[in-house]
């Protein structure tokens, strides 16, 4: 008598029941769902002892030698959600938090913070050729880049595109002639954004002494200006900022600003310091006049509101925006998401033409030694840009490190309750002391279901929280 055959499961089904079936599962199911689902965990051996401070008694000690998985597994923490789903949701989360308590208090900021005077900016780079572009007005999308008489360059294309381009058309920010399109000054203006951002945050104090009158040090007597800011590439592989800027008293949130502060002021400010900052380079022909990096003429400034107000724009719209540009990275902009280390790897590159343009301009710009501080080959991939994807002045809000602490406590507190271990003794002067090595990353096989599994779960349970904090937050409201 034969059997039926059982039914071939799917490989990855097939694998993750095998993996169910070893016995350190239970234990490493229990480490991946507290590492929030990771996609490249890693995998940790060590010891930790806890001894008290003064009798030197242990305390506690624990080692991965006891573990049935003979490891720790710990989260990759990467912020970028092309690298780690799980890891970029929870920077997201943080991000969010870390802005909007910067704008309506709470994690440790006062609520008072609300009323000072706060805006909304975003800067862009200036035009560095035409680029195809979807228009839109009254709800009918108009054509590209119309002109008369259809003039050609000098390159014999046409100059014009009378298409009309749909909101996801792949040609969007696509030059319309590569060969017209100034890549290299496009990299050197991404390459010197952090500087023109600098250089900006300088000027902002500067000019409000001259239109108040008073000398730096009286400023910074009664005036703190605070920021919290994020980049985001465009489709033609420029970046912007976006920032939220506040005028506080002159320790930060906790005092409330100068009577002269208002959010109108501050627009003033920035617009007027957006105009007058400037970068000098040398000229990227070898021509012997320098040239300036400057704003592009795009800016943008906006009244922050408290929730939902008429005029201006509603905080939590303002930190929401923040934190979904600050798990991005490069890849909107058609580049690759690690570094270019040879110039015959870009050829075969999967990107868009217009990326590989700009990553060719990066490696041959930095055979220039005159732009050998910008580091332009470790920053090809990104096309130029080398500074941070998102900052924050020191006094705008609680950080990130603050909140992951909170977090990290939270969660011990939980696994003592739920193993009916006592509180620690405030009173105690407890030192701890690790020794870990790095045992390797990623899932192994088999694992993938499982990890997919509890970053499905964690999202749904975020997802269940945030619809009752924020009808709650509407009932409080209305
Ligand atoms: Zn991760
Ligand atoms: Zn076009
Ligand atoms: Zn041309």
């Amino acid at each position: 008598m034969s059997s039926a055959p059982m039914p071939a499961l799917p490989p990855e089904v097939a694998a993750a029941v095998q993996r169910a079936e070893l016995p350190d599962f239970a234990r490493w199911h229990e480490m991946i769902k507290s590492a929030g689902g990771c996609e490249q965990p890693i995998r940790l051996r060590g010891e930790r002892l806890t001894v008290d401070g003064e009798t030197g008694e242990l305390i506690e000690s624990y080692s991965t030698d006891d573990e049935p998985t003979g490891y720790l597994i710990t989260a990759c923490g990467n912020r970028r959600a092309s690298r780690c789903a799980a890891c970029a949701e929870v920077y997201r989360d943080d991000t969010y938090h870390l802005i909007i308590s910067g704008l309506t208090g709470g994690k440790g900021v006062d609520e008072q913070v609300s009323g000072h005077p706060r805006v909304f900016l975003t800067l862009t780079a200036p035009s560095f050729g035409a680029v195809h572009a979807h228009r839109e007005r009254g709800g009918k999308v108009q054509p590209c880049r119309p002109r008369r008489d259809d003039p050609l360059c000098q390159h014999g294309r046409a100059e014009g595109c009378r298409r009309r381009h749909a909101a996801d058309d792949a040609m969007l920010g696509q030059p319309i002639c590569e060969d017209c399109y100034d890549y290299q000054r496009a990299v050197l203006w991404n390459a010197h954004a952090p500087e023109l951002w600098r250089r900006l945050t300088l000027a902002v104090p500067r000019w409000l002494t001259a239109e108040l009158g008073i000398t730096h040090k009286a400023l910074r007597a009664q005036a703190r200006i605070s920021y919290a800011r994020v980049i985001e590439y465009q489709r033609r592989g420029l970046i912007h900022f976006h920032a939220v800027v506040r005028l506080d008293g002159p320790d930060g949130p906790e005092q409330p600003p100068p009577a002269w502060a208002s959010s109108s002021l501050l627009e003033r400010a920035l617009r007027a310091a957006v105009s007058e900052v400037s970068v000098p380079i040398p000229a990227p022909d070898g021509q012997s006049q320098p040239e300036e990096v400057r704003w592009g003429r795009q800016v943008d400034v906006q009244a922050i509101q408290v929730a939902a107000q008429l005029d201006g724009i509603a905080d939590k719209h303002v930190a929401r925006y923040i934190a979904k540009y600050a798990t991005k990275g490069a890849e909107d902009s058609g580049t690759v998401d690690r570094p270019i280390r040879f110039p015959s790897q870009i050829r075969t590159l999967k990107v868009s033409e217009h990326a590989r343009r700009m990553i060719w301009a990066c490696f041959a710009l930095a055979d220039q030694p005159e732009y050998g501080d910008l580091r332009l080959r470790n920053w090809a991939h990104m096309l130029g840009y080398g500074g941070h994807f998102s900052s924050k002045s020191r006094r705008y809000s609680v950080t990130l490190t603050q909140l992951r602490e909170a977090r990290a406590e939270f969660a011990a507190q939980a696994a003592r309750q739920a193993e009916g271990l006592p509180e620690p003794d405030p009173n105690r002067n407890v030192v701890s002391t690790g020794r870990w090595k790095y045992a390797g990353s990623g899932l192994l096989h088999g694992e993938h279901f499982w990890a997919e599994q509890a970053r499905d779960r964690i999202q749904k349970a975020r997802r269940v929280r945030q619809s009752i904090t924020e009808r709650d937050q509407q009932r409080k409201a209305s």
